[in-house]
């Protein structure tokens, strides 16, 4: 199981450097690479729009 980016995400970069794994990558809207994340849930947690949720 890993978390994804929905189009709610504004590519604000917020969660890209709290990853603790480098899993999360730049782009219109960010992507989450699922065969490195953890599920952790870091990310979700400093969303600012929420739009990281549990594939
Ligand atoms: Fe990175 Fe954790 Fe988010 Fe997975 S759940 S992309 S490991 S911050």
């Amino acid at each position: 199981m890993a978390y994804k980016i929905t189009d709610t995400c504004v590519a604000c970069g917020t969660c890209q450097g709290e990853c603790p794994v480098g899993a999360i990558s730049e782009g219109d809207i960010y992507s989450i690479d699922a065969d490195t994340c953890i599920s952790c849930g870091t990310c979700a947690s400093v969303c600012p729009t929420g739009a990281i949720e549990e594939a």
